[in-house]
């Protein structure tokens, strides 16, 4: 069916194959139940390796925008998301190992290079990174904590509840993007945002797509009901958005996912085509 075949189409790019063996995430899938057990510490990519290597969202176009100064609350939103990032990566990277499912695994990835991504502001302006040297299941802030030690009791249910965190977890991005997008001028960073978010969009379709194959539907608790079943019925975004959101390049190539066939390759057209729904384009959230 349709759905299934594009669940996993449009997370990660294509790119994503090469750093699924790349040194960072290796590293950090390897020491994720030791650290977590154990207190072991795990250094995460904060490096700018990880954003070299991924093609269209990087370090290039993050430096491609003026430094301006930062303010306060860029610098709280800045220090928010970076956290949130880390969270999702490391809930991902638990349900991963425990269900060995290969779409956690790979959106663990993802929230990765998210994390690198706004990392790569805190080393362009100098400011002091919450997540550097911190293993897999800390942070700094103790709500932070306590949120990614309740997800991971509620995931830990079965597979089915795991999807509605992994939902529930896209849901609250999206909401507080939303936020600080309100809040953030600077172009480098709302660059960084507006990609978080259309990563996030995807990121609910996916899970979106694999709880409606189990019989299951997600209710959203941030964003309102129509801009959920706006996302979850859009097509899957593909390539970078700029600092507006808008798609910066027309057609892609792809490769998607199919659990037990591997990578499929496909491609579609140049344009973007109509929209959908009342009156908006469905890349512009
Ligand atoms: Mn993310
Ligand atoms: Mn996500």
């Amino acid at each position: 069916m349709k759905k299934l075949t594009l669940t996993l189409a449009f997370l990660f790019m294509s790119c994503a194959i090469s750093m699924a063996h790349g040194p960072g995430f290796g590293r950090y899938q390897g020491n994720f139940g030791s650290s977590l057990n154990q207190g072991q510490a795990a250094s995460p990519q904060t490096s700018y390796q990880g954003l070299q290597d991924h093609q269209g969202f990087g370090l290039q176009q993050i430096n491609s925008f003026p430094q301006e100064p930062i303010s306060d609350q860029e610098l709280y939103y800045l220090n928010k998301m970076v956290q949130e990032e880390k969270l999702a990566r490391d809930v991902y990277a638990y349900f991963g190992e425990k269900y060995n499912q290969p779409s956690f695994n790979l959106i663990a990835e993802a929230e990765e290079r998210h994390m690198e991504a706004v990392s790569a502001i805190f080393e362009r302006y100098g400011l002091e990174n919450p997540v550097t040297d911190l293993a897999p299941g800390e942070f700094k802030d103790p709500n932070m904590k306590a949120l990614f030690e309740d997800l991971i009791e509620r995931g830990s249910i079965d597979l089915g509840q795991a999807y509605l965190v992994g939902a529930t977890i896209e849901d609250m991005d999206i909401n507080d993007l939303k936020e600080c997008l309100s809040g953030v001028d600077n172009q480098d960073i709302r660059f960084v945002f507006q990609n978080l978010q259309k990563g996030s969009r995807n990121h609910m379709r996916a899970f979106s797509t694999m709880m409606d194959t189990m019989g299951m539907t997600y209710t959203p608790q941030f964003m309102n009901s129509e801009e959920f079943q706006f996302i979850i019925n859009s097509q899957w975004e593909r390539g970078p958005v700029d600092q507006d959101g808008h798609p910066m390049e027309p057609g892609y190539g792809f490769q998607h996912w199919q659990d037990g066939q591997g990578w499929q390759n496909g491609g579609f057209g140049s344009g973007f085509g109509p929209g959908q729904g009342p009156g908006q384009c469905p890349m512009r959230f």
